[in-house]
């Protein structure tokens, strides 16, 4: 796996487990640009990566959530403390919950638990105001001459966007271009699947939202979930055709009374069939890689589901 392109540098912030979570940096000219942030564990990663390239925090100019959900963006209150330099680059849907995260705790807790969100993310720090950037659509920031260009991408949240840095062709997708973890590559092919999470998900802006990134012809899609890889047809089409598929599993099953079950067994089945097409053999460590991606989907297409049935009565 490729983890430096020009300039562009992939740390894993050990979310979960290893290889689940990517950070990235930008670094041009002693400048540097922190492209997701992990959580507060994950702050002392980055400090020693930047150390290694003989940076500090100092060095940081920005600090660039691709969305407000807590994997992405748990870490960026803690880390604006420690950068004195540094800007929030956020979507201005997600702005709010950086600067009052008390909902985004409370929205996050009912998808996790108590328990679990003190483990996986620890203390949500709130940002001052006056140090938030908002980006809309096609907004625009220099990092040391470099330009990073921002495309705003609905479909996995409404507060979601992704980055386009011509200077190496890539685009930071967050979790707009699906998740493909790199354990189940084989040869040339990968396996890429849609993030459904709740609240926003909507499969119609999600496509669209993937147009709209292959619009911009990408060499490199830089994916939190995990890794750089090559926008291909066949990965365009493989993560497309996943998306319908989930959709209609949650049409299809919505009404059945133990709905959550079904989706999540039908998706769990959905997946490991894809890998089994694809030459993977061990299926029980695949099972076990993505029950949590499995569970976090059922969720958020249930929650779209049940937006859709209220708005069509
Ligand atoms: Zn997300």
């Amino acid at each position: 796996m490729k983890k430096i392109v020009q300039g562009i540098h992939l740390i894993d912030s050990y979310y979960i487990e290893k290889a689940v979570a990517a950070i990235y940096l930008i670094i041009q000219n002693k400048e540097v640009a922190i492209i997701e942030t992990g959580t507060s564990h994950s702050i002392p990663v980055i400090e020693q990566y930047l150390s290694k390239q003989e940076l500090s925090f100092n060095n940081v100019k920005y600090i660039i959530p691709t969305h407000v959900h807590l994997d992405h963006a748990g870490g960026a209150g803690k880390l604006m403390q420690l950068c004195p330099n540094a800007s929030l680059i956020i979507h201005p849907q997600g702005a709010k919950h950086m600067i009052d995260p008390s909902k985004l705790i409370t929205g996050t807790k009912a998808v996790y638990g108590e328990k679990l969100f003190n483990e996986l993310y620890g203390n949500i720090i709130p940002i001052c105001s006056s140090r938030v950037i908002e980006a809309d659509d096609n907004f625009q920031i220099n990092l040391a001459g470099r330009k990073l260009h921002f495309i705003d991408t609905k479909g996995h949240a409404n507060h979601h966007f992704c980055i386009w840095d011509k200077t190496s062709q890539s685009i930071f997708t967050g979790d707009t271009f699906g998740v493909s973890y790199r354990e189940f590559d084989i040869e040339n092919n990968i396996f890429i699947f849609p993030t459904t999470t709740p609240v926003q998900f909507n499969p119609k802006a999600m496509l669209k939202s993937i147009d709209k990134i292959m619009s911009y012809n990408p060499r490199f899609i830089c994916l939190t979930h995990f890794g750089i890889i090559n926008p291909t047809e066949k990965v365009v089409n493989q993560l497309k055709q996943s998306i319908k598929i989930m959709s209609n599993i949650a049409v299809e099953n919505y009404n059945k009374e133990n709905k959550e079950q079904v989706i999540s067994n039908l998706i769990m089945e959905y997946l490991l069939q894809s890998l089994t097409k694809m030459g993977i053999k061990n299926l029980d460590l695949a099972k076990k890689k993505l029950t949590n991606d499995v569970n976090l989907n059922t969720q958020g297409l249930i929650f779209w589901q049940q937006k859709v049935n209220k708005t069509s009565k």
